[in-house]
Formats: structure tokens, sequence, C-alpha cells
């Protein structure tokens, strides 16, 4: 999961971009980086906040009405530097690019440019893969001045080879800015317009929240399969090159997405209310006796709060949060993962001691974050500690782009709720049903007719998912633990 930005304007670009990739700075905190041009580029990339990466040195040099910027969360590759995107070619014209997914060829492809077309990939990152395949297309347009079906063809070029998850944004130095979705629109990409001069400011982002911020309106959702191409003067193209069922990651209205952005058209906030409307008709199946609601804050607030008004319960934030501490799910070690619940949750007694909790969290995903919370509610002296998901069980890796790849990670792989319920040391586990999750979104759009479920069932809409692959993937994010454990030793 990362996050993108990328702008056309009438002015310098930078601020905004910095002002956007605070607003998604949620969407990876690993690394960041800006490239503007103003007739050639300016790169600045490092490891770390947006906030501590840029400084206001930066705002001087990083000049020009036209810059990508990009926050990311590891996924191939380890969190060395050089990796943090956005990344750079030099010819054709010269592109940079910068995406939110994940390549599941990549290795395939790195070997077939170096072989095929003398190209070096000096970097563990998967956009580097996407550009190259792009600049490899385009280059083979042999065009002097870039029309729109130049870069359409060139678009379905990537869409032929790349497989995986997408959203990618590019600026083609002196031709024009572009951006697109894998053909089945699995990452969300938005734009929006802004009338800021003679001719209108153009923005592409990950979410819409990012764009609200940046002052941007008329927010359109980058279709899938779609490219969006502004070229030299500015004008709008738009074509849809792939034609595959649209299939966005549910995850993101579960825990990724900010509440108030709007994912393919649908509220982030108000799914997850209707989440927690309908998991408190499958708790009140359960005939539980419980005298308090309690969040495990951030993400679940809005769930358990619909929760405890559905079940006449009372709500109380009783799990305080540290909010300068790293997200667990992020952090590597287990060990690492375990002390960080401690450092980062700590519970009101008073409001816990000799009762019936009803905890409620996003997800569970390894059961280690959450066996803790479990620990400390009860030793603050619960009579009984209910846990709530409003996800279905997480059972399958994701390869598109979400650090939960190893199977034999997941509680609930081969395991029933209330063997989950042994294993995290709830009384009970309560669980959202892959029907109601889906339900829940289309009360939002009742259009969008596919989704990702794959790490809830297993089923990957690319299609091309062998077990070898999964099995490489696994390896692969194993090393990249690994190194990243070095990195924070
Ligand atoms: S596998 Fe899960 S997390 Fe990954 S893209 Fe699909 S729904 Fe999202």
């Amino acid at each position: 999961m990362c996050g993108v930005i990328g702008i056309l304007g009438n002015s310098d670009v930078f601020k905004d971009l910095y002002q956007g990739l605070l607003s998604i700075q949620h969407r990876g905190q690993d690394s960041a980086g800006i490239i503007t041009y103003d007739g050639r580029f300016h790169t600045k990339k490092g490891n770390g906040l947006v906030r501590d990466i840029f400084t206001p040195e930066s705002a001087g040099r990083l000049r020009g009405r036209v810059g990508i910027g990009h926050t990311r969360y590891p996924t191939i590759g380890g969190g060395r530097g050089e990796d943090a995107q956005p990344f750079q070619v030099n010819s054709p014209f010269g592109i940079i690019m910068a995406h939110n997914g994940n390549v599941i060829n990549y290795k395939e492809l790195k070997k077939e440019l170096f072989e095929k077309h003398h190209r070096l990939l000096d970097s563990d990152n998967d956009v580097e893969v996407i550009l190259n395949v792009f600049a490899v297309e385009l280059a083979s347009e042999r065009a002097r001045d870039l029309e729109p079906r130049h870069v359409f063809k060139a678009v379905d070029g990537v869409y032929r080879k790349v497989k995986g998850s997408y959203s990618v944004v590019a600026y083609i130095a002196e031709q024009g800015m572009l951006a697109f979705r894998d053909p089945y629109g699995i990452k969300p990409l938005v734009f929006g317009i802004r009338a800021d001069g003679l001719q209108p400011s153009y923005a592409f982002a990950s979410e819409s929240v990012a764009l609200n911020i940046m002052g941007f309106s008329q927010i359109e959702n980058v279709a899938a399969g779609e490219v969006v191409f502004l070229d030299r003067s500015r004008t709008l193209h738009r074509k849809k090159v792939a034609d595959c069922p649209h299939s966005p990651c549910l995850f993101e209205w579960v825990y990724f997405a900010r509440p108030d952005s709007f994912i393919d058209n649908v509220n982030v906030y108000l799914c997850r209310l209707e989440l927690g409307r309908l998991l408190a008709e499958e708790i009140r199946k359960e005939n539980l006796k419980v005298d308090v609601v309690v969040p495990v804050p951030d993400s679940a607030r809005d769930a358990a709060i619909e929760i405890a008004r559905a079940l006449n319960l009372p709500y109380r934030e009783a799990l305080v949060k540290n909010r300068y501490i790293g997200r667990t799910f992020i952090m590597p070690a287990e060990d690492k993962r375990k002390s960080s619940v401690r450092q980062k949750l700590n519970p009101i007694t008073s409001e816990f001691k000799g009762k019936k909790v009803l905890l409620v969290d996003d997800s569970i995903v390894r059961g280690n974050t959450s066996r803790a919370i479990v620990e400390l509610v009860r030793e603050c002296g619960a009579e009984k500690v209910y846990f709530a998901s409003y996800s279905p069980p997480l059972r399958f890796p994701c390869v598109y782009g979400i650090d939960m790849q190893t199977r034999t990670e997941f509680v609930a792989r081969n395991a029933t709720p209330d063997q989950v319920a042994r294993k995290i040391g709830a009384d009970k586990v309560i669980y959202q049903t892959l029907e109601n999750l889906k339900k829940a979104v289309r009360s939002g759009n009742p259009k969008i007719s596919h989704f990702c479920a794959a790490c809830f069932d297993g089923v990957y809409p690319t299609g091309d998912v062998t077990a070898e692959m999964l099995k490489e993937i696994e390896a692969e994010r194993k090393t990249a633990h690994d190194a990243q454990l070095e990195l924070n030793i």
C-alpha cells in the first residue's frame, strides 16, 4: 500500500504536493519522494515521514509547475532509500513515474528488460519495471511529439505485459501528464480540477482526501483499465484501454483509506458505519451479555460506535493510543510488534474492571496484536473479553501490495472463529461475513459488481497467480522483512 499524487499546475507545485502527501501519510510511512519539473527534473527522496524528509530548503529547490509525489510502504524490495519513488528514465523525452500496487511478474520482466532491451533496473522497486516497460513501448512509437493515441498504445503494452495491481501517475517531459489504473482497477486513483489560472490545474491522487486538502474539486475516478492523458496544451483525453471487470480492493474500506475519503464513490466513513450495523446483527445472534463496547483505535471507532448504537450498549474509548508510535501491522519482528502494542495502547482500567467487554477491531491478521490487547484488557480485571472483527477472517496472502503475504502468518488460516478465540485468548470471536462486507460497500455504490476479496476467499481477480508465484512472493517478503529488521536494529 502506497500513496501517490501528481499535479499539473500553474505555479510551483511543491507546497501542494507536500500538503497532499501529509494527508495520505497513512498509506505509507517508510519513505517518500517528490520529483518536480521546470525544464529539468528536481528530486528529493528519503526514508521516513514526509515532514522529516522535506525541509524549507526542499521548497526552494523543488521548483516547477509539474510534479509527482509518493509515500511508500514497501511491498516488493526492502525499505532502502534508493527504492523510494518516484522513478525517472531519461528516454524517450524523460519520464517520471510513481505507483501504488504490486507487480507480480516483476522478476520475469526485470530479466526481460535487461536481456531484450538492455535496460538495467537498479532498484528493487516494481515501479521501475512499469516505467521501463512503458518507456520501451513509447519509444517504439517513434513519435517526435506525442499524440494521445501514442500514449494509449504504450499503456496498452503495459497492460499486456505487467501483471498485478498498479495505479500509476507519470509525467513525460514537455509532452504531458498521464494516469492509469490496472485493468481490474484494484487500487484507487482519482483526479480533480482547480481553477487557479488561465487554464485549470489538474491533480491525481490515491485518495480523494488529498484532492480536498489541495483545493481540487469535480473529483472523478480513473476507471479500471482507463488512461487519462493531459497533453501539451492541457487538453484532457480519456480512453478505456482494457476491459476487465472492475475489482477494487475491499480492504481499502476496511482499513487502508481515511474515513473522509471516497473510494470508487463510496465514502469510507459511511461504509464503516454500515459494517458496524451489519456486524451488530451477527453479534445479536450470539446472545452475549455485554456491558461495554470498546474500539481498538483508530480505524475501528466508526464501526464500534454503530455496533454500540444498534445493540443499545455503552460505548467507551477505553484504550488510549499514543499516536507517535508506528503501526504495529507494519513492524516486521514479532517481538517488536508485541512490545509496541504495550507502548501504543494504554487502558483506562475502570472501564474494564469487572465488565463483559466487546472489543471491536477492523481485522485480525496474525493474531499477535489482538492477543496482546486481550491480555491487556484481562489484566484490567475484565470478566469476559469478546472480540469482534468488522472484516471477515483473513486467510490468503495479498499479492497486490499489502504486507500480509505469508500464508502461515494468518491466525485464521485453517481455524474456526472459536479456535481463533482460543489462540488470541478471547472468550468469543465474531467475524463479519464476506457477503456483508460487500453489501456494506455496495450500499454506497450499487454499481460495483466485482471486488478483489482474495485475502478473504483466495480468488485472485487477475487470475494469473500460481502456487509457484505465491511461494516466490513469500520468499521475497521474508527477505525484505529480514532486511528491514537489520535496518531497524
Ligand atoms: S488481496 Fe485483500 S488486501 Fe490485497 S488487494 Fe485484494 S482485497 Fe485488497
